[in-house]
């Protein structure tokens, strides 16, 4: 039941974009009543206390890379949702509720889906002062990312591009899956060293930054309409999971190289892997 969790799957940047853009439809304007923490293990946070929310409303939601901020009329709750986490509202809590606020439109249920625990959610009057917000870097959809910016931050990096992408202090919302098609769209190696990159290949990588995470965000808003139960079913990739599929560009075979414990995949013709 939970296969689809088991390997490590974790929301990315349209992901996040699209349960906040929900959350946002949904939820705005909502007053919360109650709060019931049936796992406490999903607070990572103990002042201020979770029941200050009771009587709050949702005034608006912000993403950061992959964590979604929820305003609440000065209080925040910063959400990451992990390798399991899931968002769901319903008139019942579900046996793996970890946590739920009681509002005027139904429950706004935090689940965990798997026995990986990974979900985390904290409580703040300024989510800037939290360490883990502060180390991220420019959100991959910012205009503050670059070419220049990807230039300048690139100099000294020897590692290969594709573990740049997903460091999120260098861009944050990009992560194992969304790596690969955005090089292969920019035709690059995702084994060239960053500071490698001519300027050419610079700009490219920031056109197609773009331009995989909002198709991405476009196919997933067509998946689950106003849903919150986003999850990451990802097919519309061209080379993630593709292997032994032929390149749609260029027909050759995409590729996978093993690395840690994920796969890198890759047209080897179309981004120039020996
Ligand atoms: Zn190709």
């Amino acid at each position: 039941m939970v296969k689809s969790y088991s390997g490590g799957m974790m929301p990315e940047l349209p992901e996040v974009e699209v349960l906040k853009r929900n959350l946002k439809k949904r939820l705005t304007g909502a007053r919360i009543e109650d709060v019931s923490i049936t796992k406490p293990h999903i607070l990572k946070s103990v002042k201020p206390h979770f029941t200050a929310l009771i009587g709050k409303s949702f005034k608006d939601f912000e993403r950061r890379g992959k964590y979604i901020f929820f305003d609440m009329d000065g209080l925040f709750l910063v959400y990451h949702g992990g390798l399991s986490g899931i968002l769901d509202l319903r008139d019942v809590p579900t046996r793996d509720t970890s946590f739920y606020l009681k509002t005027d439109r139904g429950l706004l249920i935090f689940r965990e889906l798997s026995t990986k625990k990974t979900a985390g959610i904290h409580l703040t009057e300024n989510p800037e002062t939290l360490p883990f917000i502060r180390k991220l870097g420019i959100d991959a959809l910012s205009v503050d990312f670059s070419p220049d910016y990807i230039k300048n931050r690139l100099r000294r990096r020897r590692e290969w591009i594709f573990n740049i992408l997903r460091d999120q202090g260098f861009v944050s919302g990009i992560g194992r899956a969304y790596a690969n098609d955005i090089l292969f769209e920019a035709k690059i190696s995702p084994f060239k060293p960053g500071k490698r990159l001519t300027d050419g290949e610079i700009e490219s990588l920031h056109y197609s930054t773009r331009i995989v995470l909002k198709r991405a965000i476009e196919a997933i808003e067509r998946l689950y309409g106003d849903s919150l139960e986003i999850k990451e079913k990802r097919d519309f990739l061209i080379v993630y999971r593709k292997k032994d599929q032929p390149c749609p560009v260029c027909g050759d075979t995409i590729q996978w190289k093993s690395y840690r414990d994920y796969a890198i995949y890759y047209c080897p013709s179309c981004q120039g892997v020996e």
